[in-house]
């Protein structure tokens, strides 16, 4: 078993306050909350990213994002939810097993994700969609 905080979470040897569990996934509350009734979702086997899910996996996994969220907000009487998720260190990533946040919001709950937008220069939008279009023709599904 790799070295990972989650995965002794699901295995029990970390204790966890769980709300939904089945064979392939597991939903507990987040130790330190962006508001409370923050949820993790995480997928039972060990991957590091979401790109490192089979397709099935990741299909499984989401499937569960409407009812985890709509339980979440329902027991917070929250406004509305975040979907968060952060791959790599760069990204905010600091435990290196797959997670889904599911973060109730509030009216006014005074939080912000700091999302700065950009620009594109005339012309690059199109060289970045050929670029992203040209390696989607490379990968293959996986599983395949
Ligand atoms: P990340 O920063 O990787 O996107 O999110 C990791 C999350 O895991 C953080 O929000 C952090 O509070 C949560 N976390 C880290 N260790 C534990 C733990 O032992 N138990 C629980 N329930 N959550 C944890
Ligand atoms: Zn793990």
């Amino acid at each position: 078993m790799p070295d990972c905080i989650f995965c002794k979470i699901v295995v029990g040897e970390i204790p966890s306050a769980k709300v939904y569990e089945d064979a392939a996934k597991l939903a507990f509350m987040d130790i330190n909350p962006v508001q409370p009734g923050h949820v993790l979702l995480i997928p039972k086997k060990h991957y590091e990213r979401l790109t490192d899910l089979p397709d099935e996996a990741a299909a499984d996994l989401a499937a569960a994002l409407p009812r985890l969220a709509r339980a979440a907000v329902a027991a917070a009487r929250a406004d509305g939810f975040n979907i968060f998720q952060a791959n790599g260190r760069c990204s905010g990533q600091t435990v290196s097993h797959v997670h889904i946040h599911i973060i109730p919001r509030r009216n006014n709950d005074g939080y912000s994700f700091h999302w700065r937008p950009g620009q594109y220069a005339p012309g690059e939008q199109e060289a970045w969609r050929k670029k992203i279009s040209d390696e989607l023709v490379k990968t293959r599904k996986s599983g395949s």
